[in-house]
């Protein structure tokens, strides 16, 4: 263990994590359709201040303002040709944070580079990624990430498992530690349809695996949590589970998402969280610095509690959706259909002695 996010987690019973980058940027002048990351180049004291809000309020891993730093995406903002330059800028403002924080109080604070979806989608999908062109293009961001000081790449959001590999392929490319999370927003799975439980075979089958794993945003903390219940089961001693759930449960208001969580649900979040077995907590979405401080006050004075029943969760957070629910039944949620499915590609994907079998 010679990294840091692997040395703090042999240390420590759990880990707080950030919140929100995009709702908070906004919420310091961002405007809607502007790329959050060309402030790295622009407005870096904005992004500086938004780093230290975090560090300040306790988080012990942040995220960098990268998230969508990959080629593919910034070439909606004519960024494309500086993918090396933004995602530097993106670690670097983060590791001056996080190295005057350790200078002026002596906390260790993770810098992981952040790492979201291309947005495009798989050749056999109807796209035009391919496992190469994915990977590359993770690489690329990667290796900015890495020359500004990250110390691990946190692989968020993610829906595919194809694109996921890539990005773990790409970060084990560089030399990196991953930390990877997929977020669970359509019926208790990915968009593109896998399940907790199909994320936890692909960590334990895949040829880079993550140095921990978990859910992020997704729809609300309850679904989230559950999601996760759904998979502890299946875990090991080894393996390090991640919750990053968005701000309670999105509302429309005036047309506009808003996130319902107050302080007190958030604390109980992380609380449920680390009762669950998670050990990577954090939020997404509408999480705010005042949240993650109230988190940490939880984490620290709240006693470990047993592991939670779903019932527990809705009754703390509020109500999870059926499909999240239907999760816990046997086999993870999956229909028979889809298991029967992922066996035959599992026992060719064995013949064939290749890749993950799992999860989509
Ligand atoms: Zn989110």
């Amino acid at each position: 263990m010679s990294d840091l996010f692997r040395r703090l987690l042999s240390e420590r019973e759990w880990l707080l994590a950030d919140g929100a980058t995009g709702t908070n940027l906004f919420a310091r002048g961002l405007n809607h359709g502007d790329a959050p990351e060309g402030w790295n180049l622009a407005e870096p004291d904005k992004v500086r201040a938004h780093y230290r809000d975090f560090i300040e309020a306790g988080s012990d891993i942040v995220l960098t303002n990268s998230f969508g730093g990959t080629a593919n995406r910034l070439k909606l903002h004519g960024l494309d040709d500086r993918v090396f330059e933004v995602n530097r800028a993106a670690a670097a403002l983060l590791r001056a944070e996080i190295d005057a924080a350790r200078a002026a109080t002596g906390r260790e604070i993770v810098c992981a580079g952040d790492v979201g979806p291309t947005g495009d989608l798989f050749a056999e999908v109807g796209g035009v990624l391919t496992p190469e062109t994915a990977r590359a293009a993770f690489r690329a961001q990667i290796e900015g990430l890495k020359a500004g000081g990250a110390d691990v790449i946190w692989i968020e959001t993610m829906s595919s498992a194809e694109e996921l590999t890539a990005a773990l392929e790409a970060a084990a490319e560089a030399g990196m530690p991953a930390i990877s999370t997929m977020s669970f927003d359509t019926n208790g799975r990915t968009m593109m349809g896998v399940t907790p439980a199909g994320l936890a075979r692909l960590a334990h089958s895949c040829a880079h695996p993550p140095a921990a794993f978990g859910g992020n945003c997704g729809t609300g903390a309850p679904d989230l949590l559950i999601g996760l219940l759904s998979v502890v089961s299946q875990l090991g001693d080894e393996d390090v589970l991640v919750a990053k759930a968005n701000c309670g449960i999105p509302e429309y208001v005036d047309g506009a998402i808003r996130y319902s969580g107050t302080e007190e649900l958030m604390a109980d979040y992380a609380c449920l969280a680390r009762d669950l077995g998670a050990r990577v907590i954090g939020g997404c979405c509408g999480t705010t610095p005042a949240h993650v401080r109230a988190m940490r006050e939880a984490l620290e004075t709240r006693p470990r509690g047993p592991r939670p029943t779903a019932e527990e969760i809705v009754a703390r957070l509020g109500p999870a959706s059926a499909a999240a629910m239907e999760l816990l039944q046997e086999g993870g949620g999956e229909r028979p259909a889809e298991a029967e499915r992922r066996g035959r590609r599992g026992r060719r994907a064995g013949r064939e002695a290749r890749g993950p079998e799992a999860a989509n």
